[in-house]
């Protein structure tokens, strides 16, 4: 959609005779009716060329036709742009740019500057840019937010996040310098992962061991999926330490504060998950990176341990194999339709068998009609949910109202079927409770989507939201 309303536009060429760049076929990233609080479109034009920054300018006209007194001083590569603003500033009248709207607008103008300079200096600035362009669509929208006290509340977030982003790209440029010293030469592969290894470490406090011979450390996607959350997420006592190993996959340590990644090789493998019913395709490096950030916020809120029994969260309940079996026996006491020769005892004898050790002989005195009755529960929910059959990678195992699973040998749970169906991302997440917090964690702020409606508020704050 277009940056500025056709009315707008078609209001600016009746009055001041000029016709304004981007018609409704131009690339502004949402659409933008007219802005309520109006915004000062500065001096950002010099950034242009980032895809970002140029959704920001079209939008500081779309502002600046109401922040009149604002726009005299823009300067701008856009030509269109230059008119309208040059023309509005003529016959400027009283400014009506609040405050906050100049802080938001230089923070992004001191981000895009950022990344300019990264760029100039050979990095690969896409992650940036696109948190420029997420903060720069939420500037407009917030513009439109119907309070004040909404509006200044999106600003602030603005402000922050664009602050954060700015640190990051001056710590790279900073560690550039570093590792490159009074060399001319555009840094090598070697000297760009040397230069993310180093913001890391000096960014968030992170140690970073890696394992002799281990090469694939993907520094700069690490770098990137830390810059993608909140800084307080990365940087806390909870997250002390980052592992390179040649094991598989990611791994995270509680007790001593540890991520643990193993080798992803060129870090182009994907993994599915659910956002709103569809499936979409996440890098396996990437968001394991930040489901393993998940597991240290966790960690340090004590988010899951003092939420999980919430429908919300997933409506985890601590099981073993004793209460287990007390339930699915129940249940079969109840649906097997059993004849009388079965009793409490051999259904308890045998449910017991196969969730412990995985044991379906059919025991000496169970009619055979009553076993074939047994057998097929048996196999699907007891012998499935066990540790070596990985049920976290399969589908439910419900009985009742609940699913059940065994997260490790020594650790049982269920959940709330219904919460697997409407806090769904993932199969994974129904490992465990901190697996489920992970997952959800992850896949919002690699996506930017918000977690599935139905997920409860005290956890949702630490997932992605908008202007977050
Ligand atoms: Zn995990």
């Amino acid at each position: 959609m277009s940056g500025v309303a056709e009315d707008k536009r078609s209001w600016i060429k009746s009055v001041l005779g000029v016709e304004l760049a981007g018609g409704s076929q131009g690339d502004a990233p949402q659409a933008k009716g007219p802005a309520q609080g109006g915004t000062d479109d500065g001096e950002d034009a010099p950034n242009a060329r980032l895809p970002g920054f140029l959704g920001t300018i079209q939008d500081g006209v779309t502002s600046g036709v109401k922040a009149i007194g604002e726009v005299a001083s823009t300067v701008s590569h856009a030509v269109g742009i230059d008119q309208v603003a040059y023309a509005l500033g003529a016959s400027a009248s009283s400014g009506m740019a609040k405050d906050s709207d100049k802080d938001v607008l230089a923070a992004l103008k001191g981000l895009a500057d950022g990344i300019a300079d990264l760029k100039k200096a050979g990095f690969d600035t896409k992650q940036l840019e696109a948190r420029h362009k997420e903060l720069s669509d939420y500037e407009v929208a917030a513009t439109k937010f119907d309070t004040d006290d909404k509006r200044f509340k999106a600003f602030d977030k603005i402000k922050k996040q664009a602050g954060e982003a700015l640190d990051q790209s001056k710590e790279l440029l900073k560690q550039l310098k570093a590792v490159m010293g009074e060399s001319k030469d555009p840094p090598t592969d070697e000297q760009k992962a040397a230069v993310y290894k180093k913001s890391i470490e000096d960014l968030y406090k992170i140690s970073i061991e890696v394992a002799p011979g281990m090469t694939n450390t993907h520094f700069d996607k690490m770098f990137d999926m830390f810059a993608s959350v909140p800084k307080d997420h990365v940087k806390q006592d909870s997250l002390k330490k980052l592992l390179y190993s040649k094991t598989g996959g990611g791994l995270y340590y509680s007790s001593s504060g540890k991520i643990e990644m193993g080798d992803f090789g060129a870090a182009d493998g994907e993994e599915d998950y659910e956002i709103g019913g569809k499936t979409v395709k996440a890098n396996s490096h990437d968001v394991t990176a930040l489901h393993e950030v998940g597991h240290a916020v966790d960690q340090e809120h004590g988010l899951m341990s003092s939420n999980k029994d919430k429908a919300g969260c997933g409506g985890w309940k601590d099981e073993n194999a004793s209460s287990v079996t007390t339930t699915f026996v129940a249940h079969l006491k109840t649906n097997g339709g059993f004849s009388e020769t079965v009793t409490q005892e051999m259904l308890t004898n045998a449910v017991n068998a196969a969730l412990t050790s995985g044991d379906t002989t059919q025991p000496d005195g169970f009619p055979d009609d009553d076993w074939q009755k047994i057998i097929g529960f048996l196999v699907d929910k007891c012998l499935r949910q066990r540790p070596g059959q990985s049920p976290w990678f399969k589908d439910a195992i419900v009985v009742g109202d609940r699913g059940y699973t065994q997260s490790s040998t020594k650790q049982w749970y269920s959940y709330l079927a219904s919460s697997r169906t409407s806090t769904l991302v993932n199969k994974y997440q129904w490992r465990s409770p901190p697996e489920w917090f992970a997952e959800v964690y992850a896949i919002t702020w690699l996506k930017k989507k918000k977690p599935p409606s139905a997920v409860d508020s005290s956890v949702a704050k630490y997932m992605w939201q908008e202007g977050s």
